[in-house]
């Protein structure tokens, strides 16, 4: 099963991609989580995607394909995969069509969590992440079982370095000009399932598995 999730930085992509994981067994590809990666190893790579990053804008398409065609090309996205914050421009989507075909595959689903802007920051500035496996929480909507400590690998959760009031606002800008325009592009595909994203976790959950079956 080949999936992608859409929508706004902080409508909850990465929180529910780890349920998916655990029910499906596929896994997850986020580009940003494969970007932070990068600047903690310090590859220039890293090096030259973190001022975009630090600024809330969005890293170059060359980039983003590049490292896409690597990881979508492994062994472990055979079975299926599910793409978190990629594609994020009409370039990167069509970059994807191109090698879903060249590797025989498609999207079978792409599921849009919608959530309006004004919730955006206090999700964003609440949030605490996860280095070691990329989970996500939240101190108020969200909490891990225990303060400061991964529910999933006991890492330290940190807050994230654009995760501030000032770089959601960049986001949301570049969203709303290059990523949301995507909706479209996969809704006349046929493939679009949109999913109220204000929902509690645990009701979004259900209907994503519902709408996966
Ligand atoms: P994304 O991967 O889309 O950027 P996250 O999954 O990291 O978003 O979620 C952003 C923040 O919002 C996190 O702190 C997360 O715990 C919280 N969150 C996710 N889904 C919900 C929800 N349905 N209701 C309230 N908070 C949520
Ligand atoms: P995310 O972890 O999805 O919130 O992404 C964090 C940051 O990484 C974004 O604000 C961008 O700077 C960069 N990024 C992640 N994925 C992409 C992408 N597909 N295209 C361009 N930039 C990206």
């Amino acid at each position: 099963m080949n999936i992608m999730l859409f929508g706004a930085p902080g409508a909850g992509k990465g929180t529910q991609a780890k349920y998916i994981i655990d029910q499906y067994g596929i896994p997850q590809i986020s580009t940003g989580d494969m970007l932070r990666a990068a600047i903690s190893e310090g590859t220039t790579m890293g090096m030259e995607a973190k001022g975009f990053m630090d600024d809330g804008k969005l890293v170059p398409d060359s980039t983003i394909i590049g490292i896409i065609k690597d990881r979508l090309s492994q062994e472990d996205c055979k079975d299926g995969f599910i793409l978190d914050g990629f594609p994020r421009t009409l370039a990167q989507a069509e970059a994807l069509e191109e090698l879903l075909k060249d590797l025989n595959m498609s999207l079978d689903k792409v599921i849009s969590l919608n959530v309006p802007d004004e919730l955006i920051v206090d999700r964003i500035t609440g949030r605490r992440v996860c280095p070691a496996c990329g989970a996500s929480f939240h101190v108020e909507f969200n909490p891990s079982k225990v303060a400061g400590k991964c529910d999933y690998c006991g890492g330290d959760l940190v807050t994230r370095k654009d995760d501030t009031k000032e770089t959601v606002e960049n986001r949301l800008v570049s969203y709303h000009e290059q990523t949301a325009p995507l909706f479209h592009f996969y809704k006349d595909k046929g493939v679009m399932a949109e999913i109220d994203g204000t929902k509690d976790i645990n009701v979004i959950k259900e209907e994503i598995f519902s709408i996966l079956g």
